[in-house]
């Protein structure tokens, strides 16, 4: 613990300053922190980067080390809840732009300066709490919004149980486990709003410290107790006189068991089952040939001819890591990805950092603020659509051709003495139509090398030693991955769901999933999605987010069910029709759902059935509570 003033203000050299200053708005209670020479001017390619001149980050520095010296001396804080027109300013000041009125309420929920969080569960009355320990919910799936489920659940005293096909937790981050793995989304806004880690070893953490961070979760809440593991809930169907779900559930020993509940809540992601093409010859290959999501730890890649077919997300990790091991690896790209400059995406965290996020009240909330802020809405106006726009299919507005310049020009300055992979690693649609990927530079490099090479000739089949192009060119190899993404748009393939008078969901539905605000589904009640069908997003926001919003509602949804003394609820169709009507209509605005982008988003009829199309914050207002007028809520029916 540093015990000067100078020591801390050495430390708060790895702090972000506008955070900071925020934090000291509550630590010293003088608004003055925020003055306008003061407020930073952001560059987006350089992100510690602003604009305050040194000499002032100095002054700003050395005073924030003297109210945090006479803070750990026993100082209070002394505006820990400011008032609405401060919070205001701090936001503005933070961002760097004026925000929207609307974030305001958000804001001071997600800081819980008013010592509650709407997404705290509520069930004040013993009458209520009563209702509440008569219910039963089953969830499906361990991962990220199972947990999440279940720590909401307790906290509200329903009885619930968790059931994941996995032997652990962790979902998503359980079963990727293939070299170079980490999150793309910056940590300190990849956490749980109400368990921020403050230790995060990186910005952008590998793999098993994000495992960690939810075996972690599911210790400190005692999870474990109501999880069955490698167990699959196989069928769910609703029980019409007795108003309960009864699910089919098959453990690893085959045998089979039916539990009953009165509301089952899905919770199992969209990039739950590896997506295999559809290639002439699958299957032929001698050799080992898995997914990226079952990577084969086995199978020694060292000194081994590799095909990789894919050049998404998972490969975009992988391929760097394997390079320098493999003898030959021959990449197969049908799209390429585009790659933003983030020059900080394998860096550590540094250590003042962390002191700083650990030790300075609100700190952490604000940094997390502007992390969502400018990685999220703050992007949301680069990709959308311009319907004026003229300017030709790889791009939708002036501003998202500006945004490729900036990634074109990017990548041209790391192929420099490689310009022949230019045209082939650009991407032909706009920014946005898809996932981009976080440069730091590794993905090209490993392309540069001389036993790496990239082929952008279709992949016509499959044979026993290698791939075939449409050239009719042969590339052998030893060892084939796919890096070929996810049945995203198949909504939970693995369940039957059977609802009202045997409706099957997967029927309803047609291949083409909807729901009503991703979550609830008219004919099947008490059945919630969390991370369900339009609400996934594409510009790098935190999908943890959206669970939280998700759960938040769910379990408003039961405590509406108490209220009313209500057995069941469901959207009308009406509601959902408008909301669905709504959402494609919006798509329609985004640089993913523009016609010339095709991608894991869109489903066989060209909807986009993966993406919310609003503002992050409409999903926050949308589900702070189920408004009771979209619902059909119906008395339990008398068992003759
Ligand atoms: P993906 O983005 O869907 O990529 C699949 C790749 O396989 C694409 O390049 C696709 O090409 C290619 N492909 C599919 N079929 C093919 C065929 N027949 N021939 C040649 N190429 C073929 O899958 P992913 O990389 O697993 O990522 C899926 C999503 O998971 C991401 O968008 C992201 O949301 C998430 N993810 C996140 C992280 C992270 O950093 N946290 C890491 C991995 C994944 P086309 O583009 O032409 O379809």
């Amino acid at each position: 613990m540093p015990e000067t003033v100078a020591q801390i203000e050495e430390i708060l050299k790895d702090a972000h300053l506008p955070a900071l200053m925020c934090a000291m708005v509550q630590m010293t209670g003088d608004a003055d922190w925020l003055r306008p020479e003061w407020t930073p001017v952001y560059n987006p390619l350089s992100r510690g980067d602003t604009g305050i001149p040194e000499d002032e980050q100095a002054k700003i520095r050395r005073r924030a080390a003297e109210a945090i010296h006479a803070h750990l001396a026993g100082q209070p804080l002394a505006q820990p809840a400011p008032p609405t027109e401060t919070i205001r300013r701090q936001m503005d000041f933070v961002a760097g732009a004026e925000i929207p009125e609307q974030y305001v309420d958000f804001l001071v929920d997600e800081l819980v300066l008013k010592g509650r969080s709407s997404k705290d569960p509520h069930f004040e009355t013993p009458k209520l709490q009563d209702a509440a320990r008569r219910l039963k919910v089953l969830v499906v799936g361990a991962g990220m919004s199972g947990l999440l489920t279940g720590i909401r659940l307790a906290q509200a005293g329903v009885p619930f149980e968790i059931v994941d096909k996995n032997a652990d937790v962790g979902g998503t981050w359980f079963e990727n486990t293939y070299p170079g793995c980490r999150v793309d989304n910056s940590n300190h806004m990849y956490s749980y709003s109400f368990e921020p880690n403050h230790a995060w070893p990186q910005h952008f953490s590998p793999q098993p410290v994000l495992l960690e961070y939810f075996r972690g979760i599911a210790r400190k809440y005692d999870l474990k107790k109501h999880i069955r593991f490698e167990t699959l809930v196989e069928t769910v169907a609703w029980d019409e006189a007795r108003s309960v779900w009864r699910a089919t559930l098959r453990g690893k020993d085959g045998k089979t068991e039916v539990v009953e509940a009165n509301a089952v809540v899905t919770a199992v992601g969209q990039l739950n089952r590896p997506r295999f093409p559809d290639i002439e010859g699958m299957g032929s290959f001698e050799g080992p040939a898995f997914h990226s999501a079952e990577w084969r730890h086995d199978v020694d890649l060292k000194g081994k001819r590799v095909v990789v077919i894919g050049t998404g997300a998972s490969a975009y990790q992988f391929v760097p890591e394997i390079a320098p091991d493999v003898a030959k690896l021959t990449v197969f790209q049908r799209n390429p990805p585009w790659g933003l400059p983030v020059p900080h995406y394998h860096e550590d965290v540094p250590e003042g950092m962390k002191w700083t996020l650990e030790h300075v009240p609100y700190y952490d909330k604000w940094y997390r603020f502007w992390l969502f802020w400018m990685t999220t809405e703050g992007f949301l106006p680069m990709v959308k659509s311009d319907p004026l726009w003229n300017g030709g299919p790889g791009a939708v507005s002036e501003m998202n051709a500006g945004l490729r310049d900036m990634a074109v020009a990017s990548f041209a300055a790391q192929l420099a003495e490689r310009p022949d992979l230019l045209p082939k690693v650009t991407p032909d649609y706009p920014v946005g139509g898809k996932r981009a990927v976080l440069d730091n530079g590794v993905w090209l490099a490993a392309l540069k090398r001389d036993n790496v090479e990239l082929v952008t000739e279709k992949v016509a089949r499959i044979t026993p030693k290698g791939v075939v192009t449409a050239d009719g060119q042969e590339y052998e190899a030893d060892v084939l991955i796919y890096g070929t993404g996810f049945q995203a748009s198949n909504f939970l393939s693995f369940l039957k769901i059977k609802g009202r008078g045997g409706q099957d969901l997967h029927e309803a539905w047609g291949g083409d999933a909807k729901a009503y605000l991703g979550i609830t589904h008219p004919g099947f009640p008490n059945l919630f999605t969390i991370y369900g069908p339009n609400t996934n997003i594409v510009v790098n926001g935190s999908i943890i987010f959206f669970s939280e919003c998700a759960v938040r509602y769910i379990v408003g949804a039961l405590k509406l069910l108490a209220e009313t003394g209500s057995a069941t609820m469901e959207p009308k169709q009406a509601v959902y029709d408008d909301f669905n009507k709504r959402v494609d209509e919006a798509n329609a605005g985004w640089a993913w759902g523009s016609p010339h982008v095709s991608s894991w988003y869109k489903n066989q009829f060209g909807r986009v059935s993966q993406n919310w199309p609003f503002g992050l914050i409409d999903y926050w207002k949308a589900t702070l509570e189920p408004n009771p007028g979209d619902f059909t809520l119906e008395k339990a029916r008398e068992v003759a």
